[in-house]
């Protein structure tokens, strides 16, 4: 009897055993699955990445930039650094703003930066940092993108440029001119004399390091028309090798001196021939206001002009100080004679150019202009459908970057 009654009582504490078992197991089962949906709706990865920084460091960033397919499509960024603590404590997908703009967060916790994204078939830029860009233009390979206020892209907006162009150079002012180029995220095209060049050689490097153009003048100053074929060639060719042995590249235009060329001398040195259509007249006049007035007097300071000015006189050089942040604050944007041509639809042939105006293109007065063909930013749209419906935020995330995504978590 007594035996009877050790058996049922431990029958019964087996029974209670696994019932308890059963209830562990349960409870570390919701556990899993909980975990797994906050997981899901990037509500811990960013805390993770925040603060145990598992391969979000800059390295990673890189590798992110680098695995893109479309260079100027935007990267997902994952959170990190005392910047993103205002990112931080919003952690729900779609549209955030900040003190510094609106930004967009990825169902994985990441957010786009540094390129183009449609969402919902609205077309943004994204900058370094992950706001959008508005009111504002975007130069990227060399072409330039209009977004308005709600940040939306505007095709066909044109931002009107002048070329500013330097000749008989380089002196001991340009270094001068250089700063206040830079100091503007000015470019400018410089044609220099191949017999000074070595002089200022420093002062040709940075031109290429701040993005300007490294330009032909001859070799001293001939006048090209009036020299044999073989002399006229030797003029740019010497001072070629000359650029080429000092900034590591030779002139990608020429300027002939004085404005003076024919078709021929065109045909035999192969190179587009730069003129002008706006002449400052520094070299007569020798001072700064001047220079200044009979610049924007001109009745040519529009889209598409070329200024001819000279760096080797010191009030030329003031003249630019004033002129550079006048002309941008006219909402005029600085570029070189390449750059122009790539956004005027120019392939720079061997022939001569004076301006880039549109109605020279129109009256095909500009050689190996392409014609109108607007350029449109193409990337993959993600569509939120402007409600919080994550499940197809979600969906549309994970089918648009898995490869990015993958060298994110790599
Ligand atoms: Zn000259």
């Amino acid at each position: 009897m007594d035996n009877e009654i050790l058996r049922r009582n431990r029958k019964r504490k087996e029974q209670q055993l696994k019932r308890r078992r059963r209830l562990k197991l349960c409870i570390f089962a919701s556990g899993f699955i909980l975990a797994a949906v906050l997981l899901g709706r990037g509500l811990l990865r960013p805390v993770w990445t925040r603060f145990f920084g598992s391969g979000t460091d800059d390295s990673t960033t890189l590798q992110t930039d680098v695995a893109r397919t479309d260079p100027d499509a935007a990267v997902r960024r994952p959170l990190k650094g005392k910047d993103d603590i205002e990112k931080l404590s919003v952690n729900t997908i779609g549209w955030h703003e900040d003190s510094k703009g609106r930004w967009f967060q990825n169902a994985d916790g990441t957010y786009f930066a540094d390129g183009f994204q449609s969402i919902d078939g609205i077309q943004y830029y994204f900058d370094d940092d992950g706001h959008i860009v508005v009111s504002d233009w975007v130069v990227r390979g060399g072409v330039e993108y209009y977004f308005d206020a709600n940040g939306s892209y505007i095709p066909g907006q044109e931002r009107p440029m002048i070329a500013l162009t330097f000749d008989d150079g380089p002196s001991e002012y340009t270094d001068r001119l250089l700063d206040a180029l830079e100091a503007n995220g000015a470019h400018a095209t410089f044609f220099m004399l191949g017999w000074i060049a070595e002089e200022q050689a420093g002062c040709i490097r940075r031109m290429l390091e701040i993005g300007c153009e490294i330009g032909n003048h001859s070799w001293n100053h001939v006048n090209l028309p009036q020299q044999t074929i073989e002399t006229a060639i030797q003029q740019i060719r010497d001072t070629d090798a000359e650029l080429e042995a000092i900034c590591g590249q030779e002139s990608t235009v020429v300027r002939p001196p004085y404005g003076s060329y024919s078709d021929e001398v065109i045909a035999a040195i192969d190179k587009p021939f730069i003129l002008w259509c706006v002449d400052s007249l520094d070299w007569s006049l020798k001072d700064a206001k001047l220079d200044y007035d009979s610049i924007m007097n001109s009745g040519a300071i529009q889209d598409g002009s070329i200024i001819l000015m000279h760096d080797i006189y010191e009030p030329s050089v003031a003249c630019a100080e004033m002129l550079i942040p006048a002309l941008i604050s006219q909402g005029y944007r600085l570029v070189t004679i390449s750059e122009m041509a790539r956004a005027k639809n120019v392939d720079l042939i061997s022939s001569a150019y004076t301006d880039f105006w549109d109605t020279s293109l129109e009256a095909g007065l500009v050689p190996g202009y392409r014609g109108e063909d607007a350029i449109t930013p193409q990337t993959l749209d993600v569509r939120t459908d402007g409600t919080t419906d994550d499940s197809q935020t979600e969906g549309t995330d994970d089918s648009q970057t898995e490869e990015t995504e993958d060298e994110i978590a790599a």
